[in-house]
């Protein structure tokens, strides 16, 4: 169940690229299971399309090639496609999260971290000060207040 939605600031992000890695995940799987977000994502991706463009008609300067380079080499691929690819083996376990398990929710080894909460550390090499897990609540538990901003 979604009660929550993707900001235009992390489409946006997702969309051009720039979201770390464990972000680009979650974003991914909530993209397959929520087709409000996904059509938001279509709209965010054109507007990229149409300023990358714009920025092409501009004459680069010499040094923007080795920029350019530099930050593609630096930054973690986004699974651009994830969302694309069907869903596969168990039923409900998003793509995107099947890419990186390599199994469905039924065989995740979890860990108990508190009375009612397990939670099992994704297999991703996060960007720094990052950390990517899924949670999993015993019926009736209630999620403690969070956010997903980034803790500096
Ligand atoms: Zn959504």
């Amino acid at each position: 169940m979604i009660n929550h939605h993707l900001s235009d600031e992390i489409l946006w992000a997702y969309a051009t690229g720039s979201l770390p890695a464990g972000h680009a995940l979650l974003v991914s799987c909530h993209l397959e299971l929520c087709d409000g977000c996904k059509g938001r994502l279509a709209e965010a991706e054109a507007l990229a399309g149409a300023m990358l463009q714009t920025a092409e008609q501009q004459k680069p300067s010499d040094d923007m090639f080795d920029l350019l380079m530099a930050r593609v080499e630096g930054e973690p691929a986004v699974p651009a496609a994830a969302y694309t690819v069907e869903p596969r083996a168990e039923k409900g376990v998003p793509s995107a999260l099947w890419d990186v398990l390599g199994y469905g929710f039924n065989d995740i080894k979890w860990k108990m971290v508190g009375p009612g909460i397990r939670q099992f550390i994704l297999p991703i090499k996060p960007s720094e000060g990052e950390s990517a897990r899924l949670l999993k609540l015993s019926p009736g538990f209630v999620t403690p207040e969070h956010s997903h901003h980034a803790q500096r």
